[in-house]
């Protein structure tokens, strides 16, 4: 093919501690040439070991509804008291590079994608249960207790939710849920409906050689 098709946005969500930030890091340092990874904004503070433009570009509230007014962002929403919110224009740019987009990003916020981007691809990742869930954000250590206890309620109304996702990763060891989701995608493309373009062309191609019969 001549062209390159243009990329699969993917909306990667899971419950907060579910290892999605790992999990995605490793899929694109196995898998960089397929992916770019979306820089999303928000109102939140940085941790201790994050960095304005690498995890998020960290804005004030007041910035942020700039952004919202200025429709720059795909989709936001309001999690745990703070703004997360998707940029445009990158995510346009890369998939039009034909790079499938990766938003890891809350579920309200996939909700909105999946309306604008019917084809988008939801994948959701879950620990293999809920103590496990508990003890990674105990774990991590950046967090109040408080909102360790904001997060784990958030995950439960979340639970009831997952089944508007495509495919659900357990995260039990990361290697093998980052070969599961690079399969996942690498078999999304083959899809016939994501090839609509190619079979239009072939049907062109073998209508002339048809006219010789
Ligand atoms: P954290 O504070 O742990 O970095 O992120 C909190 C939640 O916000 C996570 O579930 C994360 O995936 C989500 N999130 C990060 N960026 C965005 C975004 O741009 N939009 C939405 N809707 N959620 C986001």
């Amino acid at each position: 093919m001549s062209e390159k098709a243009r990329g699969i946005l993917i909306v990667f969500s899971g419950f907060s501690g579910s290892g999605k930030g790992t999990i995605v890091r490793e899929l694109i340092s196995r898998y960089r040439s397929y992916y770019s990874l979306s820089v999303s904004a928000t109102t939140r503070l940085p941790r201790a070991t994050e960095k304005d433009g690498r995890e998020y570009f960290f804005k004030t509230r007041e910035e942020f509804e700039k952004m919202i007014e200025k429709k720059e962002l795909i989709e936001y929403a309001l999690y745990v008291d703070n703004y997360y919110g998707t940029p445009k224009a990158y995510v346009e740019e890369q998939l039009d590079a034909g790079k499938d987009v990766i938003l890891e990003i809350e579920m309200q916020g996939a909700g909105k994608v999946k309306e604008m981007f019917p084809d988008a691809l939801l994948m959701f990742v879950a620990p293999p249960d809920a103590q496990t869930l508990k003890e990674r954000l105990l774990g991590r250590g950046t967090e109040e207790l408080q909102v360790v206890e904001a997060r784990l309620s958030r995950a439960y109304e979340e639970a009831f939710l997952v089944e508007a996702y495509d495919y659900l990763l357990i995260n039990d060891t990361v290697d093998r849920c980052v070969e599961e989701f690079h399969s996942i995608v690498r078999n999304e493309h083959r899809k016939v409906l994501r090839n609509q373009e190619f079979i239009t062309r072939i049907k062109e191609e073998l209508k002339d050689f048809s006219k010789g019969e």
